[in-house]
């Protein structure tokens, strides 16, 4: 039966961009092909993939992107530390070059024998999920949602959120920390691959209070527009990114298409990227 709800793409092609998303090349549900037919769906006229630690589905995407005329901005979300705390980096207008991609795959090697390590721990707490019921992919950074899916679906716990209190929060018994770039590490990173950098959803990460530290840094930009920051946020990053000379960016960070912020949301205009594809042209001296 088709859904009628979803026959109509809302907006028109093109009427608002979304520079946060994520596909199975990391913890997102939707393949980038998949990804990019949600997108049209939304009258998305221009999408970025920032898969966590990867880069691996972008040609896919741009695949995909082209055949529906919609423009790929190749991203990646760097995991990055900063005073104990956990900084995601957003790289956006990237062209990976090796160090970069050596880094990536250096990382998803670490997420891999961490996640042997929480499934070792889950053993040893009667929970029994073997590495082979998780996603195994060549290239591809595996996360705490995969394995928070599974428990899920297995029927050890009755939601997501009760997988990370109960098990794998970064408190639970089942928790082990991956390794993380520095924040300056992070932003050599981005830049050598003459990317523009951005701090990812302060917001959500306790970093707010540290913006001048991040601009200090070398951060050229901050993500202001994000589904969990509140209007009254949004408005006071946007006077914070004004007075650090920091660009702006927004995303939907979308992972799923049953649960979580929807594609395109919040409505982020074509300014928005219009402004930091200026940048990069400034900057890296693109024809
Ligand atoms: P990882 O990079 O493997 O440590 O996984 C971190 C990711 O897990 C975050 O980016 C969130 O998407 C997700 N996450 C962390 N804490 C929670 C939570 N309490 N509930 C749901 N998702 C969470
Ligand atoms: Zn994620
Ligand atoms: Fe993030
Ligand atoms: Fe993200």
């Amino acid at each position: 039966m088709p859904d009628l709800a979803r026959s109509v793409p809302e907006g028109g092609a093109g009427s608002r961009v979304d520079l946060h998303t994520h596909s199975t090349f990391s913890d997102g549900e939707l393949t980038p092909e998949q990804l990019l037919e949600e997108a049209l769906w939304h009258g998305i006229g221009a999408l970025a993939l920032t898969d966590h630690d990867c880069v691996d589905g972008l040609d896919a995407a741009r695949e995909a992107g082209a055949r529906r005329s919609i423009e790929i901005v190749a991203g990646v979300e760097l995991s990055c530390e900063f005073n104990g705390m956990e900084a995601h980096l957003l790289g956006l207008f990237l062209e990976p070059d090796e160090t970069l991609r050596k880094e990536l795959k250096r990382m998803q090697d670490n997420r891999e024998s961490r996640m042997e390590r929480m499934l070792q721990k889950l053993r040893e707490l009667n929970i029994r999920i073997d590495r082979d019921e998780l996603p195994s992919e060549e290239r591809q950074s595996l996360g705490r949602p995969h394995l928070a899916r599974l428990l899920l679906q297995k029927g050890y716990v009755r939601t997501i959120s009760e997988a990370f209190e109960r098990y794998i929060g970064d408190r639970g018994p089942a928790y082990i920390p991956k390794d993380r770039w520095t924040v300056r590490q992070g932003l050599d990173l981005i830049h050598n691959s003459r990317g523009i950098s951005f701090l990812a959803h302060p917001g959500a990460s306790g970093l707010v209070p540290f913006l001048d530290a991040f601009a200090a840094l070398g951060v050229m930009g901050v993500e202001v527009h994000y589904p969990k920051h509140p209007p009254a946020l949004e408005q006071k990053l946007l006077a914070e990114a004004a007075r650090l000379g920091l660009l702006v960016s927004g995303g939907s960070d979308f992972h799923s298409g049953s649960s979580g912020p929807a594609l395109g949301t919040p409505f982020i205009p074509r300014e928005v990227l219009e402004r930091i594809r200026a940048h990069k042209e400034r900057v890296w001296q693109v024809s």
